[in-house]
């Protein structure tokens, strides 16, 4: 499963693996610190999962 994450800055969105659940990155877009929620995003399930912080593609 995986977590959606949201830049509060740039507002990009990220995939991320649940056990990344309450950690935090550095967004790509602008290199501001992104929360990755401590919860589960049942509907992201089926998301494949590539390298972390890899930004969803448009
Ligand atoms: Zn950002």
């Amino acid at each position: 499963m995986s977590i959606l994450a949201e830049c509060q800055e740039c507002f990009k969105q990220y995939r991320v693996p649940d056990d990344k659940a309450g950690r935090k990155f550095r967004c790509r877009g602008c290199n501001a610190f992104v929360h990755v929620p401590d919860g589960h995003e049942d509907e992201y399930q089926d998301a494949s999962w590539g390298e972390p912080e890899a930004p969803i593609s448009s």
